[in-house]
């Protein structure tokens, strides 16, 4: 029977791509090396198709997808924050006046508050009138020290902490406010 016959002979050809898959993976690839245009071609002329193979193949594999995406995001994340750090470091001027009117728009809504108004007249005051120490008073550090508030309005009682003691303060609700360097 020729029905039957082309049963047999389908699961025939299933057995054997099965049983070979590895062996003509790798012939598939030297032809695509040896014929890049066309493979070039066939890739255009399938764009759409492909396109659409893609989307259903996502659609049906979503977790296996995001992993994935997930986890070579991962992989990349280092490589992605070392270039964005160079590039900020390169051109932090350029950054720097690109932004500058977006922050005195943002410092004009700031101080509508009348609470942000009298928050950075602390600052201001704290800034002219207040040295910094030379180490934070909680950790004893020397690095990356800042003037913090411990209540608004009393803008000159002021404590020279680390960046990172300070934002414990806050975190704590301790200091309240917001930030008062
Ligand atoms: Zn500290
Ligand atoms: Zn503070």
């Amino acid at each position: 029977m020729v029905r039957g016959g082309c049963k047999v002979r389908g699961e025939y050809d299933r057995r054997y791509r099965e049983t070979h898959a590895k062996e003509s993976k790798q012939r598939n690839k030297i032809w695509r090396e040896n014929n890049p245009d066309k493979v070039k071609e066939y890739r255009k002329k399938n764009l759409e198709k492909t396109k659409l193979y893609n989307k259903k193949y996502r659609e049906q594999n979503s977790e296996k997808v995001s992993k994935g995406k997930k986890m070579s995001y991962l992989k990349k994340r280092s490589y992605y924050i070392l270039k964005q750090r160079r590039y900020t470091e390169n051109n932090r001027l350029a950054i720097n006046i690109k932004r500058r009117p977006q922050k005195r728009e943002y410092m004009k809504r700031y101080l509508l508050d009348p609470a942000n108004k009298i928050k950075e007249r602390a600052r201001r005051l704290a800034h002219r009138k207040i040295p910094l120490k030379s180490f934070c008073s909680i950790c004893k550090t020397t690095n990356g020290l800042e003037r913090h508030h411990w209540r608004y309005n009393k803008p000159l009682l002021v404590s020279t902490l680390c960046g990172k003691c300070h934002s414990i303060q806050h975190m704590s609700n301790l200091g309240g406010g917001n930030h008062c360097v």
